[in-house]
């Protein structure tokens, strides 16, 4: 069959576009660009009524339902999105012709068609003879080109070559030459990697192309049989080299290479309970395409080692992914809810960011009872006969049918998910023991279980530093607290309030302590009460002068005349101690739970404490917590410090 019968269709269009570019331009980063196309429905599924469960939002981003909450889609954004009626040209134009002017500056380029089995990477790379992919249309225009820049009279005669090589079970195979067996990768001394043995053709024209790709694509695919689960479960790599030589003095030369890779199918095949060889291959295939995974995301984040040695196929791309190479990964996804878990695992491989958006599909899942996921998986994983006894009459009513929607609008196309009651319990098995993971990392809620590794690590940062930067804060307040004091206990005005025990916050409302210390009632009930009858008691807090309350002393014995143009809480040091005392009573023999009631204390922070008692005993006192491994010195300081104050306002809470 020839696949190329009718090349005069994809030539010209945009060809124009491409033309050589200076060399002295500085090449651009190596960040590999990720667009991701969504195929339209195939095999009259949409016909059939099903909807989508995948969408485009605008030329960069989609959003797909959230398997984990039917009220929420997960939004990606990327360096380009086709959506299902996009044109093999559009996808060529957009994403693959702009990086091609490299190779004529000696620079290497490679486009890489990712994705599931199914989802169109072959017809995105390959295409028909109706509808040329990217591989006959970037064949087409480069061979325009250097014949254009090669010609008689120009400065450099240029000539291309053409390899076409498999990697099958991480052994390379040339296709041009079956029998040569695997083959070696190597790098020469200048960080070129090389195939020595690899069939290279030279080729001048199209047809040239034709007559070499098409029976290696045979050689491809022996066997009706082997013909899918062979090109699923292996990568075809075309290589194409450009060369030039300068005509004149000083004979430079120059050398661009494009790999054209239609990648194996993403899926995970475990799911299938592929057995034996099928097994291996998924194994060598996930192993491949992890590590692509992991070399495009230390590219793009820019870290200093880049594993490309760690498979084949990313060793073969060592040159040509990073460095000054320019890269295009086309993440290939399908509207079928069958593909849903694959679709949003390459999402999640090709994703740069991700966001959850509330969008609740009003007209189906509110009617819908959902269930919490945990709840249900428990039951599709006891299997579904346990699965039924176990289930009351209300949980019976979710594997009944969805009511049905109304119209759809705009913003309702999407459609629920698929009912978890009906997935297959493997796939929601690994979904609940990717969420489990998730959650046993960190306490970083909801967006963190749903956000992609590398961001979740972001994020954790950014909270970290905000951290550090409210620390830092506090530090500073506390520096003008002991300004104000220190200026205070040289104005005779003020020295009934000066003593070692007051604690004076800033003299501005806005920034006063006084205002947060009406959210200080998160004190444990006990100690509140306690602190209430305690003799010992005694706040005081002044208020700014010409307010409606003038002067609130809980001792009635403070003369009015005391007051102040600005806001101070006194605590006496009997009721500091006291209130240490009791932290530490709490620090003791608290659970964690009543930990969690202090300020400051979350749950982490509460297990972390609970778990050095037992291994180490009490707390002889409350600066112990510093000891604490994953308490620092300075969050126990702001501890005490939340804590005492939120006792005196508790106090104050109490008795006013
Ligand atoms: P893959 O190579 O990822 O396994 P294929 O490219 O073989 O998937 O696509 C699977 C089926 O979907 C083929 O019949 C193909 O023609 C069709 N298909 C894929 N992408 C598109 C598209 N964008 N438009 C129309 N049909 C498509
Ligand atoms: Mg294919």
């Amino acid at each position: 069959m020839i696949w190329f019968a009718t090349p005069d269709l994809y030539v010209g269009a945009g060809r124009c576009r491409l033309s050589k570019v200076g060399a002295g331009r500085r090449p651009p980063p190596a960040r590999v660009r990720v667009a991701v196309r969504l195929r339209p429905f195939v095999d009259g599924t949409a016909a059939a009524g099903e909807p989508p469960c995948v969408r485009g939002l605008d030329s960069c981003s989609l959003e797909i339902a959230n398997w984990r909450n039917h009220q929420e889609t997960l939004k990606y954004q990327f360096d380009a999105f086709y959506g299902e009626r996009s044109s093999q040209q559009d996808i060529y134009a957009g994403s693959v012709q702009p990086i091609l002017r490299h190779l004529l500056e000696g620079q290497n380029a490679s486009v890489l068609a990712y994705g599931p089995t199914g989802a169109g990477k072959t017809h995105t790379m390959l295409g028909s003879p109706e509808q040329p992919g990217v591989i006959p249309r970037a064949l087409m225009d480069l061979l325009q080109l250097t014949r254009e820049e090669g010609g008689e009279g120009r400065p450099w005669a240029l000539s291309v070559t053409m390899s076409y090589l498999e990697i099958y079970q991480e052994k390379v195979l040339d296709l041009l030459d079956p029998a040569s067996g695997d083959l070696v990768i190597r790098e020469d001394c200048r960080g070129n990697i090389l195939i020595p043995g690899l069939t290279q053709k030279p080729i001048t024209s199209f047809a040239d192309f034709e007559r070499h790709f098409l029976p290696a694509s045979r050689n491809r695919t022996v066997g009706a049989t082997r013909l899918n689960q062979r090109s699923s479960r292996s990568h075809a790599v075309l290589l194409v080299k450009v060369d030039q030589r300068e005509r004149l003095a000083p004979f430079r030369q120059r050398e661009g290479k494009l790999y054209l890779i239609d990648l194996a199918g993403s899926e995970d095949n475990r799911r299938t309970g592929n057995k034996g060889l099928r097994l291996k291959e998924s194994g060598a295939i996930n192993s491949s395409l992890f590590v692509l995974g992991k070399v495009v995301d230390a590219l793009n984040q820019g870290l200093p080692r880049v594993p490309y040695r760690d498979s084949k196929l990313t060793r073969l791309l060592q040159d040509s992914l990073g460095g000054s190479a320019h890269s295009i990964l086309i993440a290939n996804i399908a509207p079928e809810r069958r593909f849903y878990l694959d679709t949003v695992s390459a999402l999640n491989f090709a994703a740069r960011s991700k966001e959850v958006i509330n969008r609740p599909f009003t007209n189906e899942s509110l009617q819908l009872r959902v269930l919490a996921p945990i709840k249900l998986s428990q039951k599709e994983l006891v299997g579904p006969s346990e699965a039924k006894r176990a289930r009351g009459p209300e949980e019976e009513e979710i594997g009944s049918p969805e009511p049905t929607a109304a119209p759809a609008s705009a913003s309702q196309k999407l459609s629920p998910l698929q009912k978890l009651s009906s997935m297959d319990p493997a796939v929601l098995e690994r979904l609940l023991s990717l969420d489990r993971l998730l959650g046993s990392q960190g306490s970083q809620g909801t967006h963190g279980l749903n956000t992609p590794r590398r961001e979740r690590m972001v994020l954790m940062k950014t909270m970290e530093e905000k951290d550090l930067e409210i620390e830092r804060l506090k530090m500073k307040q506390k520096e003008l607290e002991a300004k104000v004091l220190a200026q205070e206990a040289v104005d005779p005005k003020d020295k009934e309030n000066s003593s070692p025990a007051v604690l004076r916050p800033l003299a501005r409302r806005t920034v006063t302590v006084a205002k947060p210390l009406k959210k200080a009632v998160v004190m444990p009930l006990q100690l509140i009460q306690e602190q209430a009858a305690s003799p010992n008691a005694e706040i005081h807090i002044l208020k700014k002068k010409g307010r409606k309350r003038k002067l609130e002393s809980l001792d009635a014995s403070e003369p009015e005349e005391k007051a102040e143009d600005c806001w101070e809480l006194q605590i006496s040091p009997e009721l500091l101690a006291h209130g240490r005392q009791k932290i530490l009573d709490l620090l003791n023999e608290g659970s964690a739970r009543d930990l969690r009631s202090l300020q400051r204390i979350g749950q982490k922070k509460a297990q972390l404490i609970v778990g050095w008692r037992e291994l180490h005993g009490p707390f002889s006192q409350v600066e112990d917590l510093e000891r604490v491994e994953g308490i620092s010195g300075k969050q126990m300081e702001s501890f005490l410090k939340a804590n005492i104050l939120g006792l005196a306002a508790c106090h104050r809470c109490d008795t006013s």
